[in-house]
């Protein structure tokens, strides 16, 4: 396998350190991805060159942050294979990716009676959006059940999907569950009835190659943080018929053609969704990571990080009292558990103190938990760099947490 963990874990500077006296263990990375060297030269260097302000073309700084902003969209619109760089819309993250959707191509296309559909495992920024637009247009917000084992009920999504389903908005990944969802085939039910889908890619963009035109989705959401790349910028792509006919979501500098107070006219795509200084060190950064994850192979990197994943689930299905929360059969990334007799904020604190770092609680995705019956799980979710020694300190220490609490 040519794979070789130690040295991308030694292009990670933030992974050698102690946490509490112990080597930092780091399973948060649903939470966010640290980020190689290459990635904070290139924003370092981004700031020591070239900052400037993009677009004005004033002076040669100008000209020179303006291409590398614009290299790096090139480098996301061949990342995800978009027709165009048109597609790809630079946000602050995911979060502002769905907003964007939901009211821009929503205001514009819902109304009374229509309805959206979303997965009972959606985080709440693919929730909270849609209940907004729904008090503001009267479209009906429904969730698509979630069985015991975490999985979407695929026979309940047919029942659902009918003429007035105007738009299906799914996790890819579930962050909670780790749930990967069949979005090939819920693109293809949902276009058969007319309906947009939009895809939440947060936890899925990191693990597997993305190829919009193959895919075939409408909208598809994802934050640069969680894929080694800086937080504070993320990605909206779009099929351009459908950027084209929406309005803007704001507006502001850089977005429009000409302004006076009769009127405005707007800026072609992707200029007209991106109001304002955009986020120029960020887009460098996100470039940067694209060719830190290019570099790799990346089927080696899936076999890696499926080695790593099984071993801790079949550790975890081993370990007296543990209760997997999500046990799909197709799950990337993450690992969902409660503990009997512990409280998942009590086995967080505990494992930090053996330098293990999990995310507690209800991972931003209250309704899945309560399906469950639950107010938190513990998560674990790896990356790249994780390693079945990784795991193994996990177990061991849930072993020591475990004599303090029972
Ligand atoms: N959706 C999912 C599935 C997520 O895991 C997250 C981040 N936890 C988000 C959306 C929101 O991403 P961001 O905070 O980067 O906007």
């Amino acid at each position: 396998m040519s794979f070789d963990v130690d040295a991308l874990r030694a292009q990670f500077p933030i992974l050698d350190q102690q946490v509490n006296g112990k080597p930092l263990v780091y399973l948060d990375n649903g939470a966010t991805t640290h980020k190689p060297n290459a990635v904070i030269d290139a924003i370092a260097g981004y700031y020591r060159h070239d900052n400037s302000n993009v677009h004005r073309g004033a002076h040669t700084l100008s000209d020179r942050a303006t291409a590398r902003f614009e290299q790096a969209r090139e480098s996301v619109r061949g990342f995800i294979n978009a027709r165009s760089t048109d597609e790809v819309i630079w946000t602050k993250g995911t979060t502002e990716a769905i907003n964007l959707v939901a009211f821009s191509w929503g205001r514009d296309n819902l109304k009374q009676g229509d309805r959206v559909l979303v997965s009972g495992m959606e985080h709440h920024a693919n929730i909270v959006p849609w209940q907004i637009l729904g008090a503001q247009t009267g479209a009906e917000l429904v969730p698509i059940p979630v069985d015991d084992r975490g999985q979407l009920d695929m026979v309940a999504f047919t029942d659902l999907l009918d003429e007035r389903v105007k738009l299906v908005s799914i996790v890819h990944v579930s962050n909670a569950l780790g749930t990967v969802n069949p979005v090939e085939a819920i693109i293809e039910q949902a276009h058969a009835v007319g309906a947009k889908v939009m895809i939440d890619g947060a936890q899925a963009v990191a693990h597997w190659p993305l190829d919009m035109q193959a895919l075939d989705c409408d909208f598809y959401a994802f934050s640069a943080h969680k894929m080694y790349g800086p937080m504070g910028i993320g990605v909206l792509y779009g099929k351009r018929e459908l950027l084209e006919a929406m309005p803007p979501f704001m507006g502001g500098g850089e977005m429009i053609e000409t302004v006076s107070f009769e009127g405005t006219t707007y800026n072609t795509l992707p200029f007209k969704f991106e109001p304002g200084t955009p986020n120029v060190a960020g887009a460098i950064g996100t470039g940067a990571a694209i060719e830190f994850i290019n570099s790799l192979d990346r089927d080696a990197v899936a076999a890696h990080e499926a080695d790593v994943l099984n071993y801790a689930v079949s550790r975890a299905k081993d370990y007296p009292g543990l209760t997997l929360v999500g046990d799909a059969d197709h799950r990337a990334g993450v690992m969902g558990f409660v503990l009997e007799g512990a409280h998942p904020a009590d086995l967080g604190m505990l494992l930090d103190q053996q330098g293990v770092a999990v995310r507690t609680g209800n991972h931003c995705a209250m309704p899945i938990m309560t399906r469950f019956g639950l107010t938190g799980t513990v998560r674990a979710s790896f990356a790249l760099y994780n390693t079945r020694a990784d795991v193994d300190a996990l177990f061991a220490g849930l072993d020591k947490a475990k004599t303090f609490l029972m």
